[in-house]
């Protein structure tokens, strides 16, 4: 759904001030739950569409109405919203396929290493101390 649709016909009534002749007015549901942010710009306190200029409409949290983001409803906010649900959506996808793919990586046994690395060093230096190996991966990929 778009936030266009968070727009909704409400009755209240015939000849009530903003009423259509059939007694209904155009009211926007600032709680509905699939209404998305979108850009825009601060001027005096008051939020405009970076896109079309608008006021920005509220989006409330359902039940204590408390102000969680602004949106608009012009096509260029829209495409916004979609465009950036697309870049999570492939994000999404990418992550997943680098998390199968670090599974493929050649499993470690640093155990093994340290054991080897201090039989190496003991078979070389018979005045070695046993000592614990303080050892740290470093792999330039990851953080
Ligand atoms: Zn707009």
């Amino acid at each position: 759904m778009a936030n266009k649709d968070a727009f909704t016909r409400s009755y209240v009534g015939k000849g009530i001030p903003g009423a259509d002749e059939y007694g209904y007015t155009i009211v926007w549901n600032a709680t509905s739950n699939f209404l998305k942010p979108s850009s825009y710009i601060t001027i005096h306190n008051k939020n405009y569409c970076l896109y079309c200029g608008k006021e920005m409409k509220v989006i409330q949290m359902n039940g204590d109405y408390k102000i969680i983001g602004y949106c608009c409803t012009c096509e260029k906010a829209e495409k916004e919203i979609s465009t950036y649900e697309k870049i999570k959506n492939i994000k999404g996808k990418c992550f997943e396929k680098c998390e199968i793919l670090k599974e493929k990586l050649p499993k470690v046994n640093v155990s093994k290493i340290k054991k080897n690395l201090l039989n190496s060093i003991n078979n070389k230096k018979n005045s070695f101390d046993l000592w614990d190996l303080d050892i740290k991966i470093k792999n330039p990929y990851e953080e």
